[in-house]
C-alpha cells in the first residue's frame, strides 16, 4: 500500500508547535511566511511519495550486502540518493553561513517525518549528516569546516556516527578505540566500532566518519573521550577524495528490520592507524558528540511518528475493505460489515491515529523549541527555549518510538492473520520501527536522562514552565464549552495532577534514594508524554474548533479519544512511580542468580 503524506495534519501540528514555542515572539518564524513552508512541504511530499516510497519494499526484500568489504545497497537506493543530492534536501536547515538554507528545524522535522514514513531504512543515511553538520559547525576548526561542511551539506559526502563498541553500548566509559597524536597535528585511530549505520556503502564518493576514541594519556571514563573526523578517502590538496584511509567494513548485520540500512562493523587501523582530525578539544569529545546525538534523538523520535502514520494509513484502508460479521444495529445490505464498523476495530484505529498525532505534536514542539533556542531575540528567551528543548528531547525520542512500536503492532492486529503474512507489508512497519526504541540511547536511558538530569534542571524551573503551559490549555479547554470534547478536560486535568505528584515524589528521591527514582523513570517518561501529547492535541483541536469543518471534527475527536482512552492510564503510572519501587527491587531476590 502506498504512502500519502498527511500535509494537513503536518501543517496543523507545525502551527501549534511554532505558536507554543514562540508565544508572543512569532517573528522567530517569519521566514516561513508567504507560503514558503507549504511549497517546501509539497516538494518534500513529492520526493517521499514518488522516489522513496516505491523502493521501500526493495530494501526489505533485498537487503544491503557486504562482500570483501564492499557494501552494495538495495535496488534503487543509489538513484534515490542521487535524487536526494539534486533536491539539495540536506541543506534545508543547515546553517546559511555554511551553504545551507538555514530554515527552521520544525520544517525540516516535518519533511523528515514524510521521508522516514516513505522509507525509514534509506533515510537513516541522510539524517546522520544533519547532526554532523551541526557538530562540525559548532566545534571544528575553520579549516576542517571549510574542507568538509560544504560536501556534507551538498550530501556528496554523507556522515556517520561511531560510538558503539562490543563492550561499550549504553556505557561509553568502557570505550577502547585509541587515538595517538601524530607529528603533523593529525591523529592515528585504531579500534573496532560495531553497529555503524551506513558505515560503508556505494551511494557516495566519500564518507565522513565521526569517531569517539581515547588518547593514551586521557583520564578514565567519559572525561577522557575525544571526537575525531575520519574520512573514508583523505581529501587531496584540491579537496577531491584521494587516498583510501586505513579503515574498512568487515561485516554487516542481519536484522529484524530496516534491512536496506547497512549496519556495519568498522575496523580502524589495520595498518598503523586511520588518519583523523580532532573536533573540539582533546578529552571533550562527548560534549561535541552530544550536539550530533541530540539532533539524532529527535530524528529517531520522528521515525516513531512516521512508522505509526504509515501503519495507520494502511490499517484504515484495510479495515474499510475487509468484511467480517455485523455489529449490533448494523443496517447495511451486505451480510457482512467492513471490520471498521466494529467497536473494537474503531478503538484500534482511533488509538493508532491519536497516538500518531500526539507524538507528532511533541516532536514538532521539541524542534520548534530548538529553533527558538537560537532564533529568539533576547538571551533570556533563548536560554528558556534551550532548556525546554533539553527537557522535551528524551520524551520526543522515547515516547514517540514507544508509541510507534505500539501503533505498528496494532496495525498488524487490525489485519488479523494477514497482518502476520509478510505479503501485506503491515509487518514491515512493525519490524522497521522496533530499533527506534533501542538506538540513539535506549528508551530506558532516555527515561533516566529525563528524571536524573532534566527534572532537576534549574531547580525544576523548566518543568514548572511546561506544567503552567499544559494547565493553561486545560483551562482553555474547560472554558471552550464545546460538548464534542466530552470528558477530555477532566481526564487531562487528572493526568496533570498525577504528573505533578509524580514529579515531586521523584525529585525528593533523586538525592537520597536514587535507585527508587530510577525504578520509576520509564513510567514517568510515559506519564510526561501522555500529559504533553494530550494537552497538545487539545490545543490543536481548540485551534481548529472555530472552523467547524471536517478537519476540526477530526481533531476534536482525536483529542477527546486520546484523553479519555490513553491518558486515563495516568493514575496507574503515578502509582507505579510513587509506590512501585520496592517491588521492582524485589527482582534481585526473586529472579536473579
Ligand atoms: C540497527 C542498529 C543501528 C545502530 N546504529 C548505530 C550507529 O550508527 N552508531 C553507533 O555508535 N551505534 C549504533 N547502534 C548502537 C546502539 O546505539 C546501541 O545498540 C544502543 O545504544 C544500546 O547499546 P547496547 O546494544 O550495547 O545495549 P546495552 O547498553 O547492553 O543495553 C542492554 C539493556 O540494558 C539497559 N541498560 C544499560 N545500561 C543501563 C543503565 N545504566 N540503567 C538502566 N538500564 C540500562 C538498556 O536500556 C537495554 O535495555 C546501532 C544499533 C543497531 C542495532
Amino acid at each position: 500500500m502506498t504512502y500519502r503524506a498527511p500535509i494537513s495534519e503536518i501543517q496543523a501540528a507545525m502551527r501549534y508547535a511554532m505558536a507554543a514555542a514562540s508565544g508572543a515572539n512569532n517573528a522567530a518564524f517569519a521566514d516561513l511566511d508567504d507560503g514558503m513552508d507549504a511549497s517546501i512541504l509539497d516538494q518534500a511530499a513529492k520526493y517521499a511519495e514518488g522516489v522513496l516510497d516505491p523502493i521501500n519494499r526493495n530494501g526489505d526484500l533485498t537487503p544491503a550486502v557486504c562482500r570483501d568489504g564492499v557494501v552494495t545497497t538495495s535496488p534503487g537506493w543509489k538513484e534515490a540518493y542521487q535524487a536526494w543530492i539534486e533536491g539539495g534536501w540536506s541543506s534545508l536547515s543547515a546553517p546559511a553561513d555554511h551553504g545551507g538554507m538555514g530554515l527552521p528545524n520544525v520544517l525540516n522535522t516535518a519533511c523528515l517525518e514524510m521521508w522516514s514514513a516513505a522509507n525509514m531504512a534509506f533515510m537513516l543515511c541522510p539524517i546522520l549528516s544533519d547532526g554532523a553538520i551541526l557538530a562540525l559547525a559548532r566545534h571544528a576548526t575553520p579549516e576542517l569546516q571549510q574542507a568538509y561542511i560544504p560536501n556534507i551539506v551538498s550530501c556528496v559526502w554523507p556522515a556517520t556516527m561511531n560510538l558503539t563498541e562490543p563492550q561499550a553500548g549504553s556505557d561509553l566509559n568502557a570505550l577502547r578505540t585509541k587515538a595517538e597524536r601524530a607529528s603533523d597535528g593529525t591523529y592515528r585511530i585504531t579500534g573496532q566500532k560495531i553497529f555503524i549505520t551506513y558505515g560503508e556503502h556505494d551511494m557516495s564518493e566519500n564518507i565522513v566518519h565521526l569517531v569517539l576514541a581515547r588518547l593514551p594519556d586521557a583520564p578514565a571514563g567519559t572525561r577522557g573521550i575525544s571526537l575525531f573526523l575520519v574520512p573514508k578517502y583523505i581529501p587531496n590538496a584540491d579537496g577531491a577524495p584521494g587516498e583510501l584511509n586505513d579503515l574498512r567494513c568487515s561485516a554487516i548485520e542481519h536484522k529484524i528490520g530496516i534491512h536496506g540500512s547497512p549496519t556495519c562493523t568498522m575496523i580502524y587501523g589495520d595498518n598503523g592507524g586511520a588518519t583523523g582530525w580532532l573536533i573540539g578539544e582533546e578529552n571533550r569529545g562527548l560534549a561535541c558528540m552530544f550536539t550530533m546525538m541530540n539532533n539524532a534523538r529527535l530524528a529517531v523520535g520522528i521515525q516513531g511518528v512516521a512508522a505509526a502514520e504509515r501503519s495507520t494509513q494502511q490499517a484504515i484502508a484495510f479495515a474499510s475493505e475487509r468484511k467480517q460479521g455485523r455489529p449490533p444495529g448494523w443496517d447495511g445490505t451486505d451480510a457482512m460489515a467492513p471490520i471498521a464498523a466494529h467497536a473494537d476495530v474503531k478503538r484500534m484505529l482511533m488509538a493508532m491515529t491519536s497516538m500518531t498525532a500526539a507524538s507528532r505534536a511533541i516532536c514538532y514542539l521539541t524542534a520548534a523549541a530548538t529553533d527558538l533556542s537560537h532564533r529568539a531575540q533576547d538571551e533570556g528567551a533563548r536560554q528558556q527555549a534551550h532548556e525546554r528543548a533539553s527537557l522535551l528531547t528524551p520524551v520526543a525520542k522515547a515516547f514517540s518510538t514507544d508509541l510507534g512500536n505500539e501503533a505498528t503492532s496494532i496495525g498488524v492486529q487490525v489485519h488479523g492473520g494477514m497482518g502476520f503474512i509478510e505479503e501485506t507489508g503491515a509487518a514491515q512497519h512493525m519490524r522497521d520501527v522496533r530499533i527506534a526504541a533501542i538506538y540513539e540511547g535506549t528508551n530506558g536511558i532516555q527515561a533516566i536522562d529525563l528524571v536524573m538530569r532534566k527534572l532537576p534542571m534549574r531547580d525544576g524551573d523548566a518543568l514548572e514552565r511546561e506544567m503552567t503551559d499544559m494547565r493553561s490549555i486545560v483551562e482553555a479547554l474547560k472554558a471552550s464549552n464545546v460538548p464534542q470534547f466530552g470528558n477530555a478536560a477532566d481526564r487531562l486535568a487528572e493526568t496533570l495532577d498525577s504528573l505533578d505528584r509524580a514529579s515531586s515524589w521523584l525529585r525528593a528521591q533523586i538525592a537520597n534514594a536514587p535507585n527508587d527514582a530510577l525504578a520509576g523513570a520509564t513510567p514517568y517518561l510515559r506519564l510526561f508524554g501522555l500529559a504533553r501529547g494530550g494537552t497538545a492535541l487539545a490545543q490543536i483541536a481548540l485551534n481548529a474548533s472555530a472552523d467547524n469543518d471536517l478537519n476540526a471534527q477530526k481533531r476534536i475527536a482525536l483529542a477527546r479519544f486520546f484523553a479519555e482512552h490513553i491518558c486515563c492510564g495516568a493514575r496507574g503510572l503515578e502509582l507505579s512511580i510513587c509506590e512501585g519501587a520496592a517491588s521492582v527491587h524485589e527482582a534481585a531476590i526473586a529472579l536473579l542468580p
